[in-house]
């Protein structure tokens, strides 16, 4: 794989599921969002009983996973 665009690299956050362009975006918003403090997990989806940290992470998690609820 000689070169990659960067619109065809796709990284994901472990954490909350966003996804980024590539591994810097991911490292910057991973700096932003998930340093500093542990992020234990706080929502539970009723679906199939994974752990979310936030709200936004279990909605989605919901819209990828459980589109149809
Ligand atoms: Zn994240
Ligand atoms: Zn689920």
């Amino acid at each position: 794989m000689p070169f990659v665009e960067y619109d065809e690299v796709e990284a994901i956050c472990a954490d909350c599921g966003r996804l980024f362009r590539s591994e810097d975006a991911l490292a910057a918003h991973r700096e932003e969002s998930h340093t500093g403090r542990d992020e234990a997990p706080t929502m539970t989806c009723p679906t199939c009983q994974r752990k979310l940290p936030s709200v936004a992470a279990l909605r989605a998690h919901r819209a990828r996973d459980h589109p149809k609820d």
